[in-house]
């Protein structure tokens, strides 16, 4: 029996879904049930009728969908696969800036610790949060821990005022300037497609900025033939698969995050077996952590 096969088997027995983030290698998310961004899966978790949901992703991801349906069984394929940024914040710095303006609205990006999250007012993900900003009261915005997809959205929300936070993603934020010049010099039809979280340099060369299902959306719907991808590598799976004809150019130093990198079928198959690698939370702790996660549902209907 082939491991996909397995999987499969072992997926039915312990009525388990399988969610994967479009970051991790093409033949994971090739048996996942539901690929997605952030916004999409944490959507999609709780709505799923399974015990048991396999998150191939990174643990903020894992923890989300575990504050989301405390009652079901989350497992991790790699317990160390983690996002760098999500620990780019600290409390005291919050606590700080909310001493100093009354009418602030922490804004926490969904690639953050839970724990963060809990000091926060609302979550967003690169997909909904200008939407989520804008409906907000408050004048004042504190976003955290992102200050790339800070810059990002302060420019289409223009009548708040933002305080910045020094976080950034190490994958997004290396993607540089003279490769993304390299490529359009040698494919000047091609259209730059850039996450957000990338650096302003690369945003302002840019035709589209989007998340990463925004990303294949456009690149789906554009009559243009060629695309130079400013985001972490794992989308190409996607975006050829969706776009067969169409020509998908990344930098010379590919954005690869190692840690969606290190879910692999073995891995995935093993939690399935042994229960191992489950996010722990109890109840009253998801009940802490859910408040910003439930109003960013809320406010991106
Ligand atoms: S690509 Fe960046 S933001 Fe995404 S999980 Fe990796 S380190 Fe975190």
């Amino acid at each position: 029996m082939s491991i996909v096969d397995e999987i499969h088997q072992l997926k039915k027995e312990k009525k388990a879904v399988i969610l994967a983030h479009y970051y991790v290698p093409g033949e994971v998310q090739e048996i996942a049930d539901y690929i997605g961004d952030s916004f999409y899966l944490s959507k999609i978790a709780v709505s799923l009728q399974a015990d048991t949901i396999v998150f191939c992703g990174v643990s903020f991801m894992g923890e989300s969908a575990k504050i989301l349906n405390p009652e079901k069984t989350v497992l991790m394929p790699d317990r160390q696969a983690d996002c760098a940024m999500a620990h780019m914040a600290v409390k005291e710095t919050i606590q700080k800036v909310r001493e100093k303006y009354e009418d602030l609205a922490v804004v926490c990006y969904i690639n953050s610790t839970a724990e963060l999250k809990r000091y926060s007012d609302v979550c967003v993900t690169s997909a909904n949060a200008v939407k989520i900003v804008k409906a907000l009261p408050n004048k004042h915005i504190f976003f955290i821990p992102d200050r790339n997809l800070a810059h990002h959205v302060a420019k289409q929300v223009p009548e708040k005022h933002f305080i910045y936070n020094e976080g950034y993603c190490p994958i997004h934020d290396e993607v540089r300037e003279k490769e993304v010049r390299k490529l359009k010099d040698l494919h000047p039809q091609a259209q730059i497609l850039t996450h957000p979280e990338c650096s302003e340099k690369i945003c302002r060369m840019s035709d589209y900025i989007g998340s990463t299902s925004g990303i294949i959306a456009y690149a789906g719907r554009s009559p243009q033939k060629e695309f130079i991808i400013c985001t972490e590598e794992g989308v190409r799976y996607m975006l050829e698969k969706e776009n067969p004809e169409k020509i998908f150019y990344f930098t010379d130093t590919v954005p690869i995050c190692k840690d969606m990198k290190s879910i692999t079928l073995e891995k995935i198959k093993h939690v399935l077996k042994t229960g191992e690698n489950e996010v722990q939370m109890t109840k009253a702790e998801a009940a802490v952590y859910e408040k910003p996660l439930k109003r960013m549902l809320e406010l991106a209907k």
